[in-house]
This record gives C-alpha cells, structure tokens and sequence, in this order.
C-alpha cells in the first residue's frame, strides 16, 4: 500500500515512541516503523537488561560478604544463572511490552513493523509499504562494532545483545574493551563466579575520565579478582583445544589469556548504513553519523535525527532530551538546542560512577584557574555505617566565576549524588549556593558542601 500521514519516525528507541506521542496529540497523523524490539537498545539489550544483571551480581557479591555485617548464612552460596535470565528476560518484556501495546493504541497512529529504507526525501519505503511525509524524525540508534582484530573471525564471540542470552555462567569470561559496556560486565560476571579478565589496548580503564577515576576502579576489581590488563597492543585470537586464546601481548604479565568465552565490548556505530540516506540525500560524518545542527534538524528540510544516530550523545537520557528538544521547538514555540545539555552519566560498576561536566583534565587544559574538592569515601560516615567506602568524590570549579565545572563521585550512591551538583550547574548558581545549603545527615551527597568548603588548586 502507499499512504501520506503528518509524520514518519523510524525506531522506537528512546526518543522515537515519546516524539510520536506528542505529535499525535497535537493532532498529527503519525507512521511510527520499528523493524525488530520496540524499546530498542536500553530496553532490550543495553540500560535495563544490564542494570537489572548488576541488581543480581550486587545481591551475591553482598550475600557473600554477610558475616562482616554480622549476617549468618547458613549453607553455601550460589548463583542460579537460569533464574537471574529469567528475572532479566521478565523486567525486560514488560518494558518492551509496555511500549508496543502503548503505540499500538494510540491516537492518529500507525505502526508499521518492518526495516524502513529512504526513497527519496519525502518518501520511506517499509516491505510493500511506501510512507509519504513532509515530516521524517530518524531515531534509528545504534549497533556494537564487530572490530576488525586478527582471528575474530576464527573464534566464537558475544557482544552486549548476545551475551544477555547466556543461562550458564562462563568459566573464564575474557572482556575486550575496558570501557563503560566491558565494565559493567566483567564485575557482573565475576560477581556471578565467573573468573575475568578485562583486556584494554590503553594504558588504563576508561581512558576518558581521570587518571584517579581508572586507578580507583582498578582497584575495586582487582579486590574482586578481576584481572586487568592494560597496553593490550596486539589483541589476537585464536583456538586451543575447547578454549579461546586472546594474545595480548601487553608489557608485561603472560602474552596470553586463555578463556572459555569472549565479550567484545569495542564501541558502537549508527545504523545508518542501510537506510537509503543518499537517496533523500542526508549527510553523515566520516563514521556514519547523521548531521545535525543545534536544533536536531539534518542538511535536509523536513528530516531530524535524534539519539544515539546523530552522534550528540550516546545515552538514554540524552536520546530522550532530542525528542524534547524537536517537540518543544515544533510545538511549543520553545527555542531548546542540544548545546544547552550538560554532559552527565553513570558507570554502573558497583560502586557506580556518576559523572557531569569536565573531567578535572579537561578543566586543567581550559586554561583556567580552577579549584578542585575531593574526598576518600572513607571519610563519608554513610558509606563506612554501609561497609562500602571504596572510591572517592570530587568536584571542580571554576576560581573567578564561581561556577562549578564538573564532578565525578565514584561511590556509593554516586550516581544519585552527583545530580545535586548537575541541577546546580543547570541552574547556573555558584558553588557557593550549594556550599551553603544543608543537606541530610548521614548521606553521600551531605558530603558536597563540606568539599566545596575544602577547595585547593
Ligand atoms: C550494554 C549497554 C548498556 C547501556 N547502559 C546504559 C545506561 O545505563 N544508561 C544510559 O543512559 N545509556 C545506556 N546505554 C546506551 C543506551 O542504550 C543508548 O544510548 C540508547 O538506547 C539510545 O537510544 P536511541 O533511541 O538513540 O536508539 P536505540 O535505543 O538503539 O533504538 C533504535 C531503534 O531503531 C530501530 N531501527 C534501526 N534502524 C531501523 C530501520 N532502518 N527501520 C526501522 N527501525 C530501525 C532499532 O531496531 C531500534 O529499536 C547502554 C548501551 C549498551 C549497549
């Protein structure tokens, strides 16, 4: 069949179902296309499946360690891999679930299932089906990237959506990619009883945050047993016996690890390459991203990208604010523009990572004077009353304006925290306002006047 609707938006990730919602209750008539799982990667594969994974490492890792609070158990410990999936698979459905049934009864709404292709500007083609629209919203996110290192082919591997497919608890889990994804997954899977090893070709985890950021979570999991190895400059695989050998060849330690399963956890890429933009004539960058201006529109009239597609963020919550920055600029007189958006995200290890702004790096190289408060969580009377005082929180700010340039606050309830300090830097106050105020005893974020009180250069 042909149709002409108001608007076209393909994927339903993040900012895809809440963007469709708006303009159908505005009256417009809506295509809304989804070629696979409704709710797209934080719902099926990334944010929810992998937090409610940590939910689980976090209850055998604090059952393990009972006895230092006091707690007996009597008998073993063990991880039942089965039912973990299905608690993970069940939050996961109803999630996705949720979505599909909300848009398949909404309003003004047509949901077509299938892969959508351009074929022209104004034109998007969906199996038989040809959409016409003068509005096309693109939301088509992204995918993990299978990286072109020797022997990847010659050895079976997993990534973020396969690995979520696991009901056994791997032997000896080799994680590529010290970064956010690989993180997150190595404790979860040592916490399950798996033994892992992080190979990362930088010289250290999370090469984007601080030096004392990466030494600290180094820290954390070599307490755990995990074993990191760093400067992996020639990362190769192949197959011994019924085990996969990773070379690595790092400075030091064994050139070799060998493991029963490998998770690459690499980076991401849009998945733009199959959707026809050259026929409705979008632009991409030099990796595939579409080109957007402030505002999410693309090169051409009448198609935004919003999302993990356009290369502006690479978070759930940065997805969601594309679509309140298309609605409120089509449909509510509203003028919002993504530069607006204070970076800010979570690592969920255990403890977590919350982070906003510049790291105290990326300050220093600003080139301005700038100050820096920082605690051990061993000094935070909440995390040692929980037995949690690994990590430490620091705060940044700006000498001579007063403002509060970024902060990292990597423990306990860290990624709770460190919102104090976002909305003060969103509603652009000094520091100061947050120095005075008074917060509640005992918490992490009561903490944070007392080290804007303690600032050093
Ligand atoms: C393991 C992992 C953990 C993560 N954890 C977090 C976290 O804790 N917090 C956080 O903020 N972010 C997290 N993220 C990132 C987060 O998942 C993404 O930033 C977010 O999902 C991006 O949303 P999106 O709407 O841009 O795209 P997606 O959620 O990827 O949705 C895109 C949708 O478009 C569909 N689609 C694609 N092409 C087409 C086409 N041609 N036709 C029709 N449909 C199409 C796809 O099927 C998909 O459903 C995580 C990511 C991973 C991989």
């Amino acid at each position: 069949m042909s149709a002409t609707f108001d608007a076209i938006v393909i994927g339903a990730g993040q900012a895809g179902p809440a963007l469709v919602g708006r303009l159908a209750a505005a009256g417009m008539t809506v295509a809304m296309v989804e070629r696979h799982l409704f709710g797209g990667t934080c719902v099926n594969t990334g944010c929810t499946p992998t937090k409610t994974l940590v939910a689980s490492a976090e209850v055998a890792y604090q059952a393990r360690r009972a006895a230092e609070y006091g707690v007996r158990i009597d008998g073993g410990i063990s991880v039942d891999m089965s039912a973990v999936k299905t608690r993970k698979d069940k939050i996961v459905a109803t999630s996705r679930d949720g979505i599909e049934t909300w848009l398949g009864n909404l309003k003004r709404c047509t949901v077509f299932k299938g892969h959508a292709r351009f074929e022209s500007a104004q034109e998007v083609r969906v199996g038989d089906d040809l959409l016409r629209a003068k509005q096309i919203f693109l939301n088509v996110g992204g995918r993990a990237v299978l990286p072109d290192l020797p022997g990847v082919g010659r050895v079976p591997t997993l990534n973020n959506t396969s690995i979520l497919e696991l009901d056994i608890l791997p032997k000896h889990l080799v994680v590529v990619g010290g970064s956010y994804v690989g993180l997150e997954f190595a404790q979860v899977y040592r916490r399950f009883g798996s033994t892992v090893t992080v190979i990362e070709k930088g010289p250290r985890l999370v090469s984007r945050e601080d030096e004392d950021v990466s030494t600290a979570i180094e820290a954390i999991f070599a307490a755990e047993g995990i074993t990191v190895r760093t400067s992996a400059e020639c990362i190769h695989f192949d197959k011994r016996d019924d085990q996969i050998v990773a070379g690595v060849e790092c400075t030091t330690g064994d050139p070799e690890v060998l493991g029963s399963h490998v998770l690459l956890a690499v980076g991401r890429r849009p998945n733009t390459d199959d959707l026809g933009l050259d026929r409705a004539g979008v632009a991409v960058d030099d990796r595939g991203y579409i080109k957007v201006d402030d505002k999410l529109q693309t090169n051409v009239p009448g198609i935004w990208a919003l999302g993990d597609c356009n290369g502006r963020g690479a978070f759930t919550h940065t997805a969601y604010n594309d679509f309140e920055i298309i609605a409120g600029n089509l449909l509510n007189g509203e003028t919002r523009r993504v530069t607006d958006r204070i970076l800010c995200y979570g690592l969920f290890v255990d403890p977590p990572l919350g982070r906003v702004g510049m790291t105290e790096k990326e300050a220093r190289a600003s080139g301005r004077k700038i100050r820096v408060g920082k605690r051990p969580m061993t000094r935070v009377n909440r995390a040692v009353e929980k037995g949690e005082s690994q990590g430490f929180m620091k705060v940044v700010v700006d000498a001579d304006t007063r403002e509060i340039l970024g902060a990292a606050i990597l423990g306990v309830g860290g990624d709770e925290a460190v919102h104090g300090i976002l909305d003060t830097m969103a509603a652009k106050a000094p520091f100061t306002t947050l120095q005075h105020a008074v917060h509640i005893h005992p918490t992490v974020s009561e903490l944070i006047p007392t080290i804007l009180g303690e600032l050093v250069p």
